[in-house]
């Protein structure tokens, strides 16, 4: 587990701000929400940060196409993005942007150290230009063929083929993405991070990155590949200006990830805090920093940004944690021909919270995630109403109806021990970022409840004599003690719908303050209960398929 003798910083990847959010993004930043809200619940103290990416070109492009300026589709998508989250209930502490006076001054500052220890030079090196245009094709301004793999790429990325990163002027067959001539090749200067110095310092601390496999493993193979220096500028107005020279921009994966520190530093100045309390995040390893990614991103979090924070002697990151890609109903995931679930049309159907849980159980989190309607509305019939729904109403409503309150009784040790083992999967899967692993704990206490409600058979124990009534009394005490424990484990999985459960156990704290500690505190006897209200409504499926 996270050391408990300091803050844990957790960030969640930046969404890229040109277009709307969709589940892709949901399968980073929800478990992201969860390990956060569970690690509060464990007694860290924890500040979860994120916020826009809104440099770069494709921002550039989609702004030109439609006649405004970048900040314009920068602000349109990023109210898009907080909203979203808002309605989802990520409980992100600072949700900032990168092109925030902030983020400008510490990647100008990053920068300036990087140059003053001699991990950038200047080197004259070809670039995409067009001549039907008159300008340089910076990244996505340009598109070819993939030098590694052949397949159709991007000019700073192959999106379609084997994933790898573009540098300037290794495309072939570049063709501009603006007017669609052929494009030529002109030398031009450009500045260069010296990332082939850092291997012998990559390997070791890769070694002992904490966080998920996939992302170690995958850095680990290209650090024994090779490690080829980096261009960091571009021919763009848009962006952080490299220091000293107004033509050139930093390359948009410099200042990004800058943006966890300008966020971190913006945070703690929000809340009144002494202007150089961020560096105890950022400097001196005052913090466990966690990143959430998804897969298509290691190679920038796991090597770009270790040797850049290493040159600029600013602290590195603990463990990166990175999710499976989305798969939609068994097609891989591309906007542009419209394989994707958008969220905001989502949650304007189904409860948020259906789609936390259905993220996080569908599959492993470093695994693939097939999205299917189908399996979506089979997790919420068969999960959520049949096991839990079902449970917490037919204890509520039966206890309501007969007691009013918590009945009086003691708390039996079989299901003490069974709480007790759900906390400890929740723990252990949280050990291992586990988010499935960590649901399945919860839901198995529920399914316990369940059966234990069943074989005890309260609804006979009620017609009986005084002393069938006070067992009966118990059994309700011991079930409603389950229900608050389930609510405790889930609150990080669906913090609206555990928030309700909490009301009607008649609960007058904030589930979202809880801590583990409260699973084996006895509910309260003579504690009011609230009128039950059906959690979870069964879809029908028919009505909803193919849409
Ligand atoms: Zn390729
Ligand atoms: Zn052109």
């Amino acid at each position: 587990m996270l050391p408990r003798d300091k803050p844990v910083l957790v960030t969640s990847a930046l969404p890229y701000v040109n277009g709307e959010c969709h589940i892709g993004h949901l399968r980073t930043y929800v478990p992201a929400d969860v390990y956060v809200r569970m690690l509060r619940k464990m007694g860290y103290n924890v500040i979860f940060i994120s916020g826009s990416d809104t440099h770069g070109t494709p921002i550039v492009l989609s702004a030109e196409s439609q006649g405004v300026t970048p900040d314009v589709v920068v602000e349109r998508y990023h109210e898009h993005f907080k909203r979203i989250f808002e309605a989802l209930n990520l409980d992100f502490d600072y949700y900032g942007r990168t092109d925030s006076p902030a983020n400008h001054r510490m990647t100008e500052e990053i920068v300036k150290r990087l140059i003053e220890g001699g991990y950038v030079y200047r080197k004259n090196t070809k670039q995409a230009y067009c001549e039907t245009c008159n300008r340089f094709l910076p990244d996505r301004y340009v598109e070819g063929i993939c030098p590694h793999c052949g397949a159709v790429a991007r000019g700073d990325e192959c999106d379609q083929g084997c994933g790898k990163h573009i540098e300037p002027g290794e495309i072939l067959e570049p063709r501009c993405k603006i007017c669609g001539s052929k494009a030529v090749f002109r030398e031009q200067e450009h500045f260069f991070f010296r990332l082939s110095a850092f291997a012998d310092f990559l390997s070791s601390y890769l070694d002992n990155l904490g966080g998920t496999l996939n992302a170690r493993n995958y850095a680990r193979e290209w650090v024994k590949r090779e490690l080829r220096d980096w261009c960091i500028t571009r021919n763009l107005e848009w962006g952080v200006k490299f220091p000293g020279r107004d033509d050139l921009v930093v390359y948009v994966w410099v200042d990004a990830p800058i943006g966890y520190i300008s966020f971190t530093e913006e945070l703690l100045r929000e809340r009144g805090v002494d202007g150089d309390e961020w560096a105890r995040y950022w400097k001196n390893n005052g913090a466990t920093i966690v990143h959430f990614i998804g897969t298509d991103i290691i190679y920038h979090h796991c090597i770009f940004w270790p040797a850049m924070l290493k040159g600029a002697d600013y602290s590195l990151p603990d463990a990166v944690v990175a999710s499976g890609m989305v798969k939609i109903e068994g097609k891989t995931f591309s906007k542009s021909r419209g394989i994707v679930v958008w969220a905001k049309e989502f949650i304007e159907r189904f409860h948020p919270d259906t789609l936390r849980y259905y993220l996080l159980t569908q599959s492993s989190h470093t695994k693939e995630l097939d999205f299917s309607w189908d399996s979506f509305f089979m997790r919420v019939n068969n999960e959520l109403v049949a096991i839990l729904g079902n449970l917490i109403y037919r204890v509520l409503t039966f206890t309501y109806k007969n007691f009013g309150v918590v009945p009086e009784g003691e708390i039996e040790e079989e299901v003490r021990t069974a709480i007790e083992t759900a906390r400890d999967g929740v723990l252990s899967a949280m050990a291992e970022y586990e988010f499935k692993k960590l649901v399945d704990a919860a839901m198995g206490l529920a399914d316990f409840g369940n059966s234990y409600f069943q074989r005890e058979e309260p609804w006979h124990l009620i017609k009986g004599d005084e002393n069938a009534r006070r067992r009966c009394g118990t059994i309700l005490k011991n079930v409603l003690q389950i229900l608050k424990s389930v609510c405790v484990l889930l609150e990080p999985v669906m913090p609206a719908k555990m928030a309700e459960l909490w009301y009607q156990l008649g609960m007058d704290t904030d589930v979202h303050d809880t801590k583990l500690e409260e699973l084996m505190k006895p509910i309260e006897s003579g504690q009011k209960l609230n009128k039950p209200k059906v959690l979870f409504r069964r879809i029908e499926v028919d009505k909803n398929r193919g849409v």
